[in-house]
């Protein structure tokens, strides 16, 4: 009987979540044996014509990590699509926008303007930056589209399940793998993690009083961590009580509070602003009647970057998905 075939692609990502693949150790030799795979740029010398060859569905499902930025990512994950039963979100940055969708609060503009003009280590006195057209003496050079807009992967095809991380857990990746070999899947739609927050399975959990009361914002290098006590209760920012479960714990395991990879639990739909309140909800002054601005503004201040670290891995997903842009309206 011929195997399930199986495709793996990577859009804007930092390439984490095609190594995690790699992390499945021995097991990967058990899913090579069970499935075909028909594409795996990063390890594999497949090509875009060796897809479209494919009859429509005919891929029994596609892994795609990374957010949608450029024309020719949202061409292949139209064409994966098109070819696929099933399509995944794999990692943070196709299920929420992930790292690369911080771009949202820049233009194309800035970010050219930045990278290619600006960063102390560009030498380019004739400020070229990338177009998508350039014509040579042999013929015409042409590079994809970078669009003003990071895009996560369900902003631009309909996506059946999401595996999220930074990066998915290769756990979580068996599970998922077996789940669509024996067709025993949950509901369209479903993230394929445990949906409890990660504060409910958090080996600190015990140490987390039940009233908390932070009077001061402490980032972890600026104090000696105590190994068993809850992040929030020693002042640092931990973002358990609005993440999903599910990464094993893996931050907190190394002694650094979470950061929200997993994004929100069912039925939340904006992880940033959920994380937000959760902790202003905790921020407490010693004597809140005497307590002038200035008091405010200094425990305020403790959160550096505001939009870093609560939408650090979801702006693209959240209610803002991006920053307002001059004459555009967005
Ligand atoms: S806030 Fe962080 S450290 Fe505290 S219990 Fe939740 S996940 Fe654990
Ligand atoms: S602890 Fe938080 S940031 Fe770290 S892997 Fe788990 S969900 Fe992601």
């Amino acid at each position: 009987m011929a195997k399930p075939k199986v495709a793996f692609y990577w859009c804007a990502s930092c390439g984490g979540c095609e190594e995690t693949v790699v992390d499945l150790n021995e097991d990967l030799l058990a899913v090579a044996d069970a499935v075909d795979i028909v594409l795996w740029p990063v390890a594999l010398d497949f090509k875009r014509k060796d897809v479209e060859a494919l009859s429509d569905g005919e891929i029994a499902v596609s892994f795609i990590n990374g957010a949608v930025r450029t024309g020719e990512q949202e061409d292949m994950v139209k064409l994966l699509r098109r070819k696929a039963g099933l399509v995944v979100a794999f990692g943070s940055c196709a299920h929420l926008g992930g790292i690369p969708g911080l771009a949202n609060f820049w233009t194309r503009e800035t970010i050219f303007q930045r990278l290619y003009k600006e960063v102390p280590t560009v030498e380019n006195p004739e400020g070229t930056t990338p177009q998508e057209k350039t014509t040579i003496d042999q013929g015409e050079l042409t590079l994809p589209e970078f669009y003003d807009t990071v895009k996560t992967l369900n902003q631009t095809i309909p996506v059946d399940y999401y595996l999220p991380g930074c990066p998915p857990p290769p756990d979580l990746i068996m599970n998922a793998v077996n789940a669509i070999l024996s067709g025993q899947l949950p509901e369209r739609g479903a993230v394929l993690a445990p949906n409890k927050a990660l504060c409910d399975t958090c080996p600190r959990a015990e140490t987390k009083p039940e009233k908390l009361s932070i009077k001061e914002i402490k980032r972890p290098w600026q104090i000696e961590i105590d190994l068993e006590k809850c992040f929030l209760d020693q002042g640092m920012i931990c973002l358990g009580p609005a993440t999903r479960s599910g990464c094993g714990e893996r931050c907190i395991r190394g002694n650094m509070p979470c950061r929200g990879c997993f994004g929100p639990v069912d039925g939340v739909i904006d992880q940033g602003a959920t994380s937000l309140s959760a902790i202003v909800s905790i921020l407490g002054l010693e004597d809140e009647e005497q307590a002038s601005e200035e008091d405010v503004k200094r425990l305020l201040d403790g959160v550096v970057d505001p939009a870093g670290t609560f939408y650090r891995f979801s702006l693209p997903s959240s209610i803002l998905g991006r920053r307002r842009m001059e004459g555009i309206g967005e």
